[in-house]
């Protein structure tokens, strides 16, 4: 574990710029054995993670795909006693006949179409359906389990070296990424996923000479969501890639053998989380969060904390600027793969870019007009190229040539009327 602790210690000292305070801060949070007692009561293992086996008994109660399937073919299901297991093998028996659910649904309409409501063909509708359920069904030809986490590691890599994409990815468009730091240490936080205990790689080969450390340690993880321990209960964010659990379930299952059980906080009640939250600051004096969902921050006594909130996104603040929260964070386009090749932290490599002097976005295509920069977009949207001398001008400032749709600037204009002038005398 101490082995891991410095490879990611390291591996956050190298690209995420961080002040020496903030790293401090990092240093000593990170594997910390101070973890909030709600969460201490799973007893989390050496790796800080709670395993439940998810036997076909569990996985049904949580597996939304099947929750679907059952409401919409809720008929077909109690005609021909269709099981979890039917269900996960996609077939059933028909008069000692093995068929495959698809088949079974289209070939016995009476049964399964009065839940279904049916335009056009009812094969295209069945099939259109059900990959509807198969997208959110478990995958359950492993063993699977039901993690809950507080290993930093699984919430650094929790988006990196997946099939599907989201903004926490390392190697990704953006630098949403930037705000793992904090949230990591984040007394409140937790990671809630499922597995079937296979490793996964998080870097391709040969990227980082160190990322190749932590890709035997971390779980693949089939689906994951982050938790907010809150004052009233435990909020699950929301499943990525796609909402295959059902929350209510995964409660009453988490709650199993804990003397303080949680109560789950759905998303649209007013939360706030239970402890407060540490800001890591960098080398520019400034901190990020990850983008929150339906929440924002709010500041009391004893710290700063989450609050619920009827909007969602990115929290930036600058010490330097005197910026405190709710300010939006402008993305820049960046990856841990583009630092690596670089060699540099991201407060160092988004210095090259430039700020457009209208909408504030980093940009490393700015355009100069009169001694200010702009990025293609604003560009576009307020200024135009003089068709005679080249130069770039306000729109406002827009004439048109004797030909009526040359677009020219105020100073040819100009000099057309004296040269008419000229012409007329
Ligand atoms: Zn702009
Ligand atoms: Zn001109």
């Amino acid at each position: 574990m101490d082995f891991v602790k410095k490879d990611l210690i390291e591996l956050v000292d190298k690209y995420f710029g961080l002040s020496e305070e903030g790293l401090e801060i990092f240093k000593e949070n990170v594997y910390s054995p101070d973890i909030a007692k709600e969460y201490a009561q799973f007893n989390l293992d050496e790796n800080l993670r709670k395993y439940w086996y998810l036997d076909s008994k569990l996985a049904e109660q949580i597996d939304e795909g099947w929750i679907l399937f059952k409401s919409v073919f809720k008929k077909f299901v109690k005609y021909y006693n269709v099981t979890y297991e039917n269900f996960t093998n996609n077939k059933i028996m028909i008069n000692k006949n093995s068929v495959k659910l698809q088949k079974a649904l289209t070939t016995n309409p009476a049964v399964s179409k009065s839940n279904f409501d049916l335009d056009g063909n009812h094969k295209d509708s069945v099939k259109n359906f059900l990959e509807t359920v198969n997208a959110r069904k478990l995958p359950t030809k492993q063993k699977l389990y039901l993690v809950f986490t507080k290993n930093p590691i699984d919430m650094l890599f929790c988006s990196t070296g997946k099939n599907w994409s989201s903004c926490l990815d390392l190697t990704g468009e953006y630098n949403y990424w930037s705000g793992l730091p904090t949230t990591i240490i984040d007394k409140s936080r937790g990671m809630i996923y499922v597995t079937d205990k296979t490793k996964k790689r998080v870097f391709e080969s040969g990227y980082f000479e160190n990322g190749k450390y932590f890709d035997k340690k971390i779980d693949k993880m089939l689906i994951r969501s982050w938790v907010i321990l809150c004052e009233k209960g435990l909020k699950i964010v929301g499943f990525y890639p796609n909402d295959s659990l059902n929350k209510v379930k995964i409660i009453d299952l988490i709650n199993q053998n804990i003397p303080n059980k949680f109560l789950l906080i759905q998303n649209e009640t007013s939360f706030i989380s239970k402890y407060p939250i540490t800001l890591i600051f960098n080398i520019n004096e400034d901190a990020q969060l990850i983008y929150l969902d339906s929440s924002k921050l709010i500041e009391k006594e004893n710290g700063v904390f989450l609050s619920s909130s009827s909007t969602s996104d990115l929290y930036f603040f600058s010490r330097r600027k005197g910026v405190k929260y709710g300010n939006s964070v402008k993305d820049i386009d960046c990856n841990l793969y583009l630092l690596y090749k670089e060699n540099q932290n991201i407060v160092e490599y988004s210095k090259s870019f430039g700020i457009c002097e209208c909408c504030s976005e980093y940009s490393h295509d700015l355009t100069e007009v009169n001694g200010l920069y702009y990025c293609e977009e604003c560009v576009a949207a307020n200024f135009f190229v003089c068709d005679r001398c080249g130069k770039i001008e306000d729109k406002e400032e827009m004439y048109y040539d004797t030909d009526g749709e040359t677009k020219i600037c105020y100073d040819c204009y100009l000099n057309n009327r004296k040269q008419e002038t000229a012409n007329a005398s």
